[in-house]
């Protein structure tokens, strides 16, 4: 090869050297437990080992797969370790990987019907069988006035329910100054952001407290629903969390949801992490209510062996959301879009470009079935309640939050002081990683069992360390 030629330019090549990635990859997810779960690199440390600038030449394919070992391994954080319990998970497997690989093979841009059919009609059925495999409100279905659509994040989900909420309020005439925006303290960051970036006046974005399982507490809301339109000012969202980001706490969405009614508010339900717990009948305790909200959004790339990035959002009167979304510009235009018989996505989304999402979601719903993914879940769950015992059973520590799901919050009865050093030696192990949050001001040790490798041994190991690391009484 002369010095001018790249190594990796003809279909020939990627097959070679696709094959070897793909190995480098299996082998990656086959010794995940020789890792430090933690990265420990300081900051600028990973850096400062590339090049100031991109290369003139060429260089190798073995010397870039070498250098995901030398540089790019050290400075990572493996979410995927078996070890991994901190924060919430992002979900991944082998279909999943596979589809990604898929859909940067095809490298469509779905933005409309007519620049891909199958990245619009795959993602349509797929968000239509999972509101038979969630048991979602029909309403939600694309064969209703509702409809699903894959956005990146959960928070991006949030910001178009926000969107389409104030849309709707100052198309019926009220002043965007006078809308306000309702969720409690413990809902998830994006919720003040999306208000922010919608543009609803930040003195007018109200975070309700909290009972002590940490659900909205719905007297103090309704005092604010009340006062506010004693000052003339217009309820417009209503944001209910099922599964808070710190306790996995849920909001009362059936009562949130009759006072939105009463008040003509959006009623948006963020269940970014819980709701993929809702593929067994079992945990679906949560879609209480769920039929009277205008949307709801949860993450398969957060409990359902989806790569990150891929969140459900549905809308049960999809023609609120387009209003809001849609702007058709000339070279836009196009005859089934003229028509009316068919999605262009573009118009449920924040972006004009969007990936071929859909294909790793369909991917892993094919591989594992309904089945699979009960299967999946119910061990997790038997998992952290496990864990939780273990945990309850010890004086040395005490629950934080009504344990839900797969998350156990806990902290040492020697105060704030011992459980953050009992979390700094667990994850200075390198063997685990847990993450922390404040709970009615106390510091609390968050457990989230979710990892697509966690397996029973791993909770026992992370179990044995706590009992270890932590002081006695
Ligand atoms: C994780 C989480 C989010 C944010 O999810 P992204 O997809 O990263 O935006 C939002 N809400 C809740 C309740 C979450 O747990």
């Amino acid at each position: 090869m002369s010095g001018m030629e790249s190594f990796l330019v003809t279909p020939e090549d990627l097959k070679h050297h696709g094959h070897r990635t793909v190995d480098w990859v299996a082998d990656y997810l086959s010794c995940l437990e020789s890792y430090p779960v933690l990265a420990t690199t300081a900051p600028g440390e990973i850096a400062a080992m590339l090049p100031r600038s991109a290369p003139e030449e060429p260089e190798p394919f073995d010397a870039l797969l070498a250098d995901v070992d030398r540089i790019v391994l050290p400075g990572t954080t493996h979410w995927q370790s078996p070890g991994f319990f901190g924060f919430f998970p992002a979900s991944s497997s082998p279909p999943a990987i596979l589809g990604e690989l898929v859909t940067a093979g095809l490298a469509v841009n779905g933005m409309v019907w007519a620049t891909s059919p199958a990245c619009t009609e795959i993602e349509t059925v797929m968000l239509d069988w999972l509101v038979e495999l969630l048991g979602l409100p029909v309403g939600f279905r694309s064969d209703s006035l509702g409809g699903g659509v894959i956005q990146d994040s959960a928070s991006s989900a949030t910001l178009c329910a926000l969107l389409a909420a104030r849309e709707r309020a100052t198309r019926g005439g009220a002043a965007l100054a006078d809308l306000c925006v309702y969720a409690s303290v413990e809902a998830h960051s994006s919720v003040q952001k999306g208000a922010r970036v919608a543009g609803f006046c930040p003195a007018n974005i109200r975070l309700i407290g909290t009972d002590e399982a940490f659900a909205m507490d719905l007297g103090a809301l309704e005092r604010a629903v009340r006062a506010d339109r004693e000052s003339g000012l217009v309820p417009c969202c209503f944001v209910a969390t099922s599964g808070t980001t710190s306790s996995m706490g849920f909001d009362p969405v059936q009562a949130i949801g009759q006072l939105c009614r009463e008040e003509q508010a959006w009623l948006h339900v963020d269940a970014a992490m819980a709701g993929s717990a809702a593929v067994c009948p079992e945990l679906r305790s949560h879609h209480e209510g769920l039929e009277l909200a205008d949307s709801y959004a949860f993450n398969p790339h957060k409990w359902l062996l989806t790569n990150f990035d891929c969140d459900c959002f549905y809308v049960a009167d999809r023609a609120s959301l387009i209003d809001a979304l849609s702007i058709t510009p000339e070279y836009l235009r196009n005859d089934a879009s003229e028509s009316g018989a068919v999605i262009d996505y573009r118009d449920w989304q924040v972006p004009l470009g969007r990936r071929f999402r859909a294909l790793k979601l369909w991917f892993v719903l094919r591989s594992y079935g309904g089945e699979g993914l009960r299967r999946h879940v119910r061990e997790h769950v038997r998992l952290s309640r496990w864990f939780t015992g273990l945990v309850a059973a010890d004086p040395r520590f005490e629950l934080r939050a009504p344990p839900a799901l797969n998350l156990t919050c806990f902290s040492h009865v020697g105060g704030d002081e011992v459980s953050e050093q009992l979390l700094s030696d667990l994850n200075a192990s390198g063997r685990v990683f847990l993450s922390h949050t404040k709970l009615a001001g106390r510091y609390v040790i968050r457990c989230c069992i979710g990892g697509t490798w966690t397996a029973e041994r791993h909770v026992e190991m992370l179990w044995r360390l706590i009992d270890e690391l932590a002081p006695a009484l």
